[in-house]
């Protein structure tokens, strides 16, 4: 029998999200009840509810960085037990047989993977995310938080943690690598601390100089802004890496050219506008123009221990959960230090 849970969703893509209650399955033998304590906002919520991305159904519940407590598991759960704390990222199922599923990289399944919200599940049912009180999830798409990381500020790591670890990691962000970080927002904020960790050198180029001061603090060694056309002329080709975080199209002809001899730009920032690619800005330099999606259960897990070795936790600001519409608005606003996260004890 199915419970029903508290929620807030978005009753269409216009309208603010409301308080609602949504169905959650019944416990299957391979699946974890999870009790959410706090849910991060992240940019790809707006984008969805929005419909940016493509049509979705509606109502629809968001939030795909999950932090909680498992309050039931199945009979035959062993990863998992009652009291542990636990979270859920973007994936909530994947196809578990083809090759990139068997490599781990169940985020890029060939049959595509089950996301936490706005996905067709394999009960037919549509996924209903985070922005909740409860949610039922299989044992193997839910991860272990280690004890030196503090539930009421991990979950952006489900996201925007892995989001960025896994191109920094991919492209051997490490001493002796000059990295920069566009855009410092929710995942900006992540990418900068650990490139710092991974012994890279770190640039952040954000809008205005206005949060130099926490881009320093994060790890940075500098940041500039884009707004002044001298970024651009003073670090042309002098990037091996560079991660892009910003929602919205960037002039991709300047930003190429501050990459160096086989550099690399990596799109994790999803505008749903296309972006245009002046290819000669790649023939020069030999560079490459790349994206990267999330990152699999098993290097999430990796992530979520390195940060815990290394004493990395997202910068977040606790909200009720009444306040998830004007959060909304400032994310929108790049208004944001440097990731809102609801407190669901509230809703
Ligand atoms: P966010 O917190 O809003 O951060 C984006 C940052 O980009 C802003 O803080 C701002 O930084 C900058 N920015 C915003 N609008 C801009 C504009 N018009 N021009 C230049 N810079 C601008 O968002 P987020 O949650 O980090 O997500 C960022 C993007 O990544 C979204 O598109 C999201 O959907 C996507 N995403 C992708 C994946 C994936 O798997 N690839 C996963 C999660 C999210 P400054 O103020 O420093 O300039
Ligand atoms: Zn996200
Ligand atoms: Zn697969």
């Amino acid at each position: 029998m199915p419970t029903t849970v508290d929620a807030y969703a978005a009753p269409s893509a216009t309208e603010p999200l409301v308080k609602t209650t949504i169905e959650r399955r019944d416990v299957g033998p391979k699946d974890v009840l999870i009790e959410i304590k706090y849910a991060g906002i992240c940019h790809s919520d707006i984008h969805t509810a929005r419909g940016e991305w493509g049509e979705i159904s509606y109502p629809q519940v968001v939030g795909h960085e999950i932090a909680g407590i498992v309050t039931e598991v199945g009979s035959e759960v062993t990863k998992h037990a009652v009291g542990d704390r636990v979270g859920v990222g973007c994936m909530v199922n994947s196809c578990r047989e083809c090759e990139n599923c068997l490599a781990g990289e169940e985020q890029y399944c060939l049959k595509g993977n089950t996301g936490t919200y706005a996905s067709v599940d394999r009960d037919g049912t549509v996924t209903q995310g985070g922005y909740s009180t409860h949610v039922v999830v299989d044992e193997d798409f839910v991860l272990r938080i280690p004890d030196a990381l503090d539930l009421a500020t991990v979950a952006p790591l489900l996201c925007a943690g892995i989001t960025t670890y896994s191109p920094l990691r991919h492209w051997n962000a490490g001493p002796g690598v000059r990295v920069a970080v566009v855009g410092l927002g929710g995942l900006g904020h992540m990418a900068v601390k650990f490139a710092h960790a991974f012994g890279a050198t770190v640039t952040v180029l954000s809008q205005t100089l206005s949060k130099k001061d926490d881009g320093l603090a994060m790890g940075a060694d500098d940041y500039r802004a884009t707004s002044d056309d001298a970024t651009f002329r003073e670090l042309r080709n002098s990037f091996d890496l560079i991660i892009n975080t910003v929602s919205a199209p960037l002039p991709m002809r300047k930003y190429l050219g501050l990459l160096a001899l086989n550099g690399t730009f990596v799109s994790v920032g999803a505008p749903p506008e296309p972006m245009e690619v002046p290819v000669f800005a790649l023939f020069n330099q030999r560079r490459s123009f790349a994206g990267s999606s999330i990152g699999g259960i098993r290097e999430t897990q990796e992530m979520l221990d390195f940060s815990a070795e290394h004493g990395i936790a997202p910068e977040t600001e606790l909200i009720r959960a009444e306040d998830v519409n004007e959060a909304w608005e400032r994310v929108l606003r790049s208004d944001v230090r440097y990731r809102f996260v609801i407190d669901i004890a509230t809703l």
